[in-house]
């Protein structure tokens, strides 16, 4: 009996933020992958974890969602964390998770009610908490105590853990390379779709127009993706990309499966698909002292106070001793080993720009965190901010859904997006359910029926 040949796979990701980089790890460690027969190359237009992936909180929970992929992927960090010696390689730790009401001892500057939550706290904690000091962990002591006026746990170190994303992201792909992935900096401008039979509803090896030898001569296009099926006997199917090489020069790139994992950036290569970017700062500061091992979602308030000696201009310019009244504020802090992430409420005031590197800081908006925070925290207060930044998190804008994860109806094309505010947490689950559809043609460790782009495209 003769064992049938393995197809060859040449598989391009798109993006190398968490989830391309993630997806690239574990396509080299599906059971069928080969790489002395299959490729594997993943392009990225800036820097390798350049957008959200390296400027996010990292925070892992078991009770975050969507609940069919939430604890696989946070078992899967669990494993990946073990194996690759992630408490040293990415601060993969244990922590607390708690929502905390503060009022601020010191200083604030702005109007704080105008943005827009990420989506990770659980509606109505603080509202039970409000007024009630009640079981404030002893350990929490970075907070100034006279000033909490709620706690509540939200998770305990069984159901919560942290890594830093742009160390997790870099080693995957670090790791990804090793076993044969190919990393090209370069900005893909288009897919290159061809005419396949369509009788298939596998993910299939190369479109029978395809011939590895010639260079693809494909129907170039990013926008006409939406038709599927260009007569009853054929569909569309992907074979490869069109990409700016780093010195501008247009080149192209075959392929039987591309995995468009751009982030908020996805819509911008493939326009059906109903994904954009929501702008968010944030701020790390080395403690004065070390802090223990706690997340916190806040609800800070402040009375007006004089302006913070630290603190840069305000967005309108001015610079008077009293500012307006703020309300509150919900910052969110991550105590990491070596230092304190602090992000914000997202905003819309700038749209997604052309890559990561143009995404646009305004510094006074981190100056407010800072602000916010080093009134609730000595530690903070007196520790010295190391970095002032903004990304984007790519958020589905169809209410409820997301992230997408699976085949588009266009033969050989995935997607996997729109992850929102946990896309740390579920990318070991998004990489190993894409290299299960490449390699095995379904998903077989989770259901994700209700991620299925073919629902919204
Ligand atoms: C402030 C903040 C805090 C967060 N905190 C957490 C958290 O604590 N826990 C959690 O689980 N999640 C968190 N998230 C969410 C998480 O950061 C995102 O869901 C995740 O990073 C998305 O990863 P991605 O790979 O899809 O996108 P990105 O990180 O945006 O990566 C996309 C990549 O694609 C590249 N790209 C785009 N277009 C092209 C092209 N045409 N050609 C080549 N490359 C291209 C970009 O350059 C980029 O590198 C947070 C997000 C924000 C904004």
């Amino acid at each position: 009996m003769t064992v049938p040949k393995a197809e060859k796979k040449n598989i391009i990701i798109i993006g190398g933020g968490i989830i391309g980089c993630t997806t690239a790890y574990y396509l080299t460690r599906h059971p069928s992958y080969d790489p002395k027969l299959h490729t594997i190359t993943l392009i990225e237009a800036t820097r390798i974890a350049g957008g959200a992936s390296g400027k996010a909180g990292g925070l892992l929970a078991i009770w975050a969602y969507p609940n069919n992929i939430v604890p696989l992927s946070f078992r899967l960090h669990a494993e990946l964390a073990g194996e690759h010696n992630g408490e040293e390689n990415w601060g993969y730790r244990r922590v607390t998770c708690g929502d905390l009401e503060v009022e601020g001892r010191d200083w604030s500057d702005q109007d704080l009610s105008k943005g827009h939550s990420l989506g990770k706290r659980r509606k109505g904690r603080n509202e039970a908490t409000s007024g009630v000091v009640r079981g404030v962990p002893e350990d929490l002591n970075w907070i100034l105590q006279d000033q909490i006026k709620g706690y509540e746990e939200i998770g305990n170190t069984d159901a919560t853990a942290q890594v830093h994303p742009y160390l997790f992201t870099t080693s995957m792909i670090r790791l990804a390379e090793e076993r044969g992935v190919k990393v090209i900096f370069g900005s893909v401008t288009a897919l290159s779709y061809v005419s396949v039979p369509g009788n298939s509803h596998q993910m299939t090896s190369p479109p029978s127009e395809y011939h590895h030898s010639d260079p693809p001569s494909p129907t170039l296009s990013s926008t006409s993706q939406s038709s599927t099926s260009s007569s009853p006997s054929r569909r569309k199917g992907v074979n490869g990309v069109v990409y700016h090489d780093s010195s501008n020069k247009e080149r192209v790139l075959e392929a039987s499966h591309v995995i468009l994992a751009a982030g908020p950036w996805t819509a911008k290569l493939y326009p059906s698909a109903p994904i954009s970017g929501l702008r968010a700062h944030s701020v790390t500061i080395t403690p004065a002292e070390p802090v223990s091992a706690y997340a916190l979602f806040t609800k800070i308030t402040v009375p007006p106070r004089p302006r913070s000696p630290l603190s840069s201009p305000s967005r309108s310019g001015s610079r008077s001793p009293m500012e307006p009244v703020a309300t509150s504020a919900s910052p969110e802090i991550y105590a990491r080993a070596n230092e304190i992430y602090v992000c914000s409420e997202g905003d819309m005031e700038v749209e997604l720009p052309a890559t990561t590197s143009e995404v646009e800081v305004d510094e006074s908006r981190c100056d407010e965190l800072i602000s916010q925070v080093a009134s609730i925290s000595d530690q903070i207060r007196k520790g010295i901010v190391t970095r002032k930044q903004a990304c984007y998190l790519p958020i589905v804008n169809i209410g409820g859904l997301g992230p997408l994860i699976g085949e588009t109806g266009v033969e050989g094309l995935l997607l996997a997006s729109g992850h929102s505010c946990w896309g740390i947490n579920n990318a070991p689950a998004t990489g190993l359910i894409i290299s299960e559809l490449v390699f095995d043609g379904t998903s077989k460790s989770a259901d994700i029926r209700s991620m299925d782009p073919k629902r919204v495209i």
